[in-house]
């Protein structure tokens, strides 16, 4: 068992909480479950004054993660574009240059989404299989 942070709403308002879940595999399956039960007992007693539960989703901090920019050079580079620092995410392994100040815009890591020999990014996981296979050779 381990908890879960979800998106639920009813025909009221919208809340977050946390759910018990099998693993993260069984989540949306055990989520769903969880409140058929709820809606069963609520109607049972409140008729049509029930107020039913509805999933929305399962939230960002369980499931998608940030890039964690780490920056890896020990001196700022220069090319024509101006000076840099290059910063690695080690989850997904994708560099990227940051010129000025600051890190890197935060936004969703995907590891599977990744070819590290080549640095790219996908729109998804199959297109990021298909490119490995094909340009890689790797299965
Ligand atoms: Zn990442
Ligand atoms: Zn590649």
């Amino acid at each position: 068992m381990q908890l879960i942070r979800v998106k639920i709403k009813n025909n009221i308002n919208e809340w977050e909480e946390e759910l018990p879940v099998r693993s993260l595999a069984t989540a949306k399956e055990d989520i769903k479950n969880i409140i058929i039960k709820y809606n069963e007992k609520e109607k049972k007693r409140y008729g049509d004054e029930a107020r039913l539960r509805e999933f929305i989703q399962i939230l960002s901090n369980t499931k998608q993660k940030i890039h964690d920019w780490q920056k890896i050079n020990n001196f700022t580079q220069k090319d024509r574009n101006g000076y840099y620092d290059e910063y690695e995410c080690p989850s997904c392994h994708l560099k990227k240059k940051r010129y000025g100040l600051g890190k890197p815009s935060r936004e969703k890591c995907y590891p599977d989404r990744v070819c590290i020999i080549c640095n790219k990014q996908f729109a998804n996981k199959i297109n990021c299989e298909k490119h490995k296979t094909k340009y890689h050779k790797i299965i």
